[in-house]
């Protein structure tokens, strides 16, 4: 079975159903990822985390991100799948939310420029 980064470190907040996209199935830049051992368990928060606690370890989590070889295939996967928690590419699930928002509003931008041409 195809193994996610940061995949066998979950904590509680993070529900157990984490299967690859159908493109990920094909492309293996998972095995790129440098998060692929959690060991720290930066990227996922553990129950009733602080908020001071959670932006650390998020920062910490990103700095990972940042030296990642494979950081825009994953955030692309994070925001098509979409994935609801954790730190993906470099993005929180609260970043991942407006990026998504940004798309939709986008996407409707231009199909109403489309319809009125
Ligand atoms: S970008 Fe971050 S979350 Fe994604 S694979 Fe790399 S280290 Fe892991």
């Amino acid at each position: 079975m195809l193994q996610l980064p940061h995949q066998p470190l979950q904590v509680a907040a993070v529900p157990p159903q984490r299967t690859p996209a159908r493109e990920d199935q094909d492309s293996p830049w998972h095995t790129e990822a440098v998060c692929r051992r959690d060991e720290a368990g930066l990227f996922f928060a553990p129950s009733k985390e602080p908020t001071a606690a959670r932006l650390s370890r998020e920062e910490a989590a990103k700095r990972v991100c940042a030296r990642c070889p494979v950081m825009i295939e994953c955030r692309e996967h994070a925001l098509l799948q979409p994935e609801p928690y954790g730190v993906w590419g470099g993005l929180t699930a609260a970043e991942r939310r407006v990026v998504l928002a940004r798309r939709r509003r986008r996407e409707t931008e231009l199909k109403k420029s489309a319809s009125a041409a």
